[in-house]
């Protein structure tokens, strides 16, 4: 068995089962989902597993059921910002924010907001940025940031 199937099983097996789902059983984010650390690099327990299982770079780990904190991979799939920020729209957590939020970011923050836990969502509600600005300083622009 590889390293990678290894952390994969340990993250696994720090579940309870509830139905069909697979409760993690570790520390939670403010919105309830499962916060994982691997290496001691932090991330959401659910897109930690499907990042053993596939290329989750530039995708969202979205969940099918409606637990934020299940990471049964049967029960995760890969969906676009779109999606996501749909998902969010019909959740009613979407937050509208400033247009013009790129102003606001300094690379000091893009860099805090890269190595944070918190989510995408949680930042633009943090600094009342678009979530799409917050998503930009992950993912695309800013490449200058290390
Ligand atoms: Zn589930």
């Amino acid at each position: 068995m590889g390293r990678k199937a290894q952390t994969l099983d340990n993250l696994l097996q720090n579940t309870k089962p509830k139905e069909a789902c697979l409760i993690w059983q570790g520390c939670k984010d403010k919105d309830g989902y499962g916060l994982s650390s691997i290496k001691g690099i932090k991330m959401p327990a659910h897109r930690a597993v499907m990042s053993f299982l596939t290329d989750v770079s530039g995708q969202y780990v979205l969940h099918k059921c409606t637990n934020r904190d299940c990471i049964n991979p049967e029960h995760l799939y890969l969906g676009d910002q779109q999606q996501n920020v749909q998902d969010q729209i019909d959740a009613g957590t979407f937050v509208y924010g400033s247009k013009n939020g790129m102003a606001k970011l300094t690379e000091e923050l893009v860099q805090e907001i890269r190595t944070s836990p918190l989510s995408n969502m949680e930042w633009a509600v943090k600094l009342n940025l678009h979530y799409s600005t917050v998503w930009d300083a992950r993912n695309r622009k800013w490449k200058q940031v290390k």
